[in-house]
């Protein structure tokens, strides 16, 4: 049995939009513009990721001081930290932007977005188990939860805000 004419009639019934070569539906990756093959995918990427390795440490390590900073101002404003997050959102996407020189990819991204999830951690924590230990469970009320819920907002508006500041902002 020839084994190249199983392959013709039986495997081969996508082409790649792109480059026309013909591909197996398990090969084939679904895009806006029709299927592709792996390799077209690739260098379609590869346009994209301007990234470089420094970019990844540097915008790490400002993503998780700034977040912190971010977290700490939050345990001082309370209250209007509502005004606060989304600024610091896009205040720690910029300083990431000037020291990355607006490089991008999208694992670049995704990093500076963990980041910036690590370095508003620390504060509530350190609430949460101020909560827990060093008070009685009489103390437990609404009010001394605030600022632990101060610290959630911060990261739940600061994070999306300056993920999109930093994926969104590219032309
Ligand atoms: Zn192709």
């Amino acid at each position: 049995m020839p084994d190249h004419n199983h392959y013709q009639t039986q495997e081969i019934i996508l082409r790649c939009s792109r480059c026309g070569k013909p591909i197996t539906p398990s090969e084939a990756i679904q895009t806006p513009t029709g299927y592709r093959c792996s390799d077209c995918v690739r260098q379609q990427q590869k346009i994209f990721d301007t990234s470089r390795p420094q970019d990844y440490v540097l915008g790490f390590i400002i993503a998780v001081l700034l977040s912190l900073l971010g977290s700490w101002l939050t345990s001082l404003i309370g209250f209007f930290t509502v005004l606060l997050a989304p600024a610091a959102g896009v205040g720690i996407a910029e300083a990431v932007r000037l020291v990355t020189k607006k490089r991008r990819s999208k694992r670049l991204f995704r990093l500076i977005r963990l980041g910036i999830i690590l370095g508003g951690l620390p504060i509530p924590v350190l609430i949460l188990f101020n909560l827990l230990f060093s008070r009685g469970a009489g103390a437990f009320s609404l009010f001394s939860l605030l600022p632990l819920g101060y610290q959630i907002l911060y990261l739940v508006m600061a994070v999306p805000s300056a993920y999109y500041r930093l994926s969104g902002s590219q032309r």
